[in-house]
C-alpha cells in the first residue's frame, strides 16, 4: 500500500478518525472542501459512548473544560409541570453538553494543522491494485493507500460508492441556537403538539436550544424571520423556554431540515469506504449521530491495525458497527416522529405512556447505549 490514508471531510467523523488513525501510526491527510474550519453556534450532546473514546485519546479533560457534564434530564409536555424526577444518568464516563465550535477545536487540537487541507471537494475515486487517488473539484489530486469517507449526509463518496439516491426528509424542521446570557440547570426535552423543544445548559457559553416544529422540506421563515416564527409557535409556553428564544440574537439561529436513510449495508468498495453520516445519517432526536461518528472512528482503527489486509478489516468493521447503528437510526426516527405527533389524542396518549414508564425504564434503554465501548468489542468472529 501507498501513501498516506486519505480522509475526506474535516467534521467529527474525519477528524476523529485522523486522531485514532494516528494513534495505530497511520499517515494522514484531511481533505476539507470548507475553506475554513467552522462549526455552526449549537449545542451538542457528546453521549457518554463517544466521551469514552475521546477520553481515550486524551481529550476528555478539554470536553469538560469547555462543556458541561450530563447528570440528569428530564422529558415533559409543555405544561410546565415535571412528568417525573429527572433521569439520573450514571455511564462510568460523563456526557458532556458543549458547543460544537469547542467540540471542533477539542477535536482539531488533536490533529497537525499541516495534515488539514481544506478547499478540497471531494469529486471523484479512482482506484487500481495498491492506491486510491481521490479528484478534488480545483483539478487537483491525492493518492493514499486507503480512503476514508466522513464526508457527511450529502455525501458524494456515497454516491460513488452505493449511489441510492438522496436521503429521505422525515417531515420536520430543527432550528437551533444558543444564548450566552442564559443559565439552565438541566437538560430538558418538552413536547407539544407537533413541535418540541429542547433545552441545554452548556456552562459558560450559556445556554442552548433546539426547536422542531412539521414544516415542508424547504419551507422558507421569511418573511417573518426564524425568530418571530419560533415565538409565535411556542405561544402559551413557558416563559423559560420563550425567553431562551427571545433572549438569542436573530443571526445565531440555524435551521436544518430533518433527514435519515434507512441503515443499509456496502459502506466500503475496494480501498474506500464511508463512516459517519455518510454511511448511516441518523435523525438527531436520541444526540447520537456525532456520536456513532465518533465511535466508527476507533472502531475502524482498531480494525485496520487487527487485520493486515484492508478488505478483510473494512467488511469486519462493517459487520460490527452494522446492528449498533441500525438500532439507534431506527429508535431515532420512531423517537422523532412520536415527539412530532400533532393529534391531540395522540399526543394525550404519548405524554401518558412518558408518566406511566418508570424513570429507570426510560433511563436504562438509554444507559445501555451509553455504556457502548467500541473498545470491548471483540474483534475476530
Ligand atoms: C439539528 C441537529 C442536531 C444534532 N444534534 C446532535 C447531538 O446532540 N449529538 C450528536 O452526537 N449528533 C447530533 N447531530 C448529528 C451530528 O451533527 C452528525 O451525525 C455528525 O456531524 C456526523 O459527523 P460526520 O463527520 O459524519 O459528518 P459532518 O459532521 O457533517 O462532517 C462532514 C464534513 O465533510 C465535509 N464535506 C462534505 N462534502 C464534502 C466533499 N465532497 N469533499 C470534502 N469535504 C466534504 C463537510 O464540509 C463537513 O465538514 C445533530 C444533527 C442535527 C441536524
Amino acid at each position: 500500500m501507498r501513501g498516506p490514508i486519505l480522509i475526506i471531510g474535516g467534521g467529527i467523523g474525519g477528524l476523529t478518525a485522523a486522531i485514532a488513525l494516528r494513534a495505530e501510526g497511520h499517515e494522514v491527510a484531511v481533505y476539507e472542501r470548507a475553506p475554513e474550519l467552522r462549526e455552526v453556534g449549537a449545542a451538542i450532546s457528546v453521549m457518554a459512548n463517544a466521551t469514552r473514546v475521546l477520553k481515550h485519546y486524551g481529550l476528555l479533560p478539554l470536553l469538560l473544560e469547555h462543556g458541561e457534564p450530563i447528570a440528569a434530564g428530564i422529558i415533559q409536555p409543555n405544561d410546565g409541570k415535571p412528568l417525573k424526577p429527572p433521569i439520573e444518568i450514571d455511564t462510568g464516563v460523563p456526557g458532556v453538553l458543549i458547543h460544537r465550535a469547542d467540540l471542533h477545536d477539542t477535536l482539531l487540537s488533536a490533529v497537525p494543522r499541516e495534515r488539514i487541507h481544506l478547499d478540497k471537494e471531494l469529486k471523484w475515486v479512482t482506484q487500481d491494485e495498491d492506491s486510491v487517488t481521490a479528484i478534488f473539484a480545483d483539478g487537483t489530486e491525492a493518492r493514499g493507500s486507503l480512503l476514508i469517507a466522513a464526508d457527511g449526509l450529502n455525501s458524494a463518496a456515497r454516491r460513488m460508492l452505493i449511489n441510492d439516491g438522496p436521503p429521505i426528509y422525515r417531515g420536520y424542521q430543527c432550528w437551533r441556537g444558543v444564548n450566552p446570557d442564559a443559565k439552565l440547570d438541566i437538560v430538558a426535552e418538552v413536547l407539544g403538539h407537533g413541535v418540541r423543544m429542547g433545552l441545554i445548559p452548556m456552562g459558560r457559553r450559556g445556554a442552548a436550544w433546539w426547536f422542531c416544529a412539521n414544516e415542508a422540506e424547504h419551507q422558507s421563515d421569511e418573511p417573518e424571520g426564524s425568530k418571530t416564527k419560533i415565538l409565535r409557535l411556542l405561544e402559551g409556553w413557558h416563559s423559560s423556554a420563550r425567553d431562551l428564544v427571545a433572549g438569542t440574537p436573530e443571526p445565531a439561529i440555524s435551521k436544518n431540515a430533518i433527514y435519515d436513510r434507512p441503515a443499509k449495508r456496502g459502506w466500503s468498495k475496494g480501498r474506500a469506504i464511508l463512516i459517519g453520516d455518510a454511511a448511516h445519517p441518523t435523525t438527531p432526536n436520541l444526540g447520537q449521530g456525532g456520536g456513532m461518528a465518533i465511535e466508527d472512528a476507533a472502531m475502524l482503527a482498531r480494525c485496520l491495525k487487527h487485520f493486515p489486509d484492508h478488505g478483510t478489516a473494512f467488511r469486519r468493521f462493517e459487520e460490527l458497527r452494522f446492528p449498533r447503528v441500525k438500532k439507534i437510526v431506527d429508535r431515532s426516527r420512531v423517537w422523532g416522529a412520536m415527539g412530532q405527533w400533532s393529534n391531540p389524542v395522540a399526543c394525550g396518549f404519548r405524554n401518558l405512556l412518558l408518566a406511566k414508564m418508570p424513570s429507570k425504564g426510560l433511563a436504562k434503554d438509554l444507559i445501555e447505549m451509553m455504556n457502548y465501548d467500541p473498545f470491548a468489542v471483540k474483534l475476530d468472529s
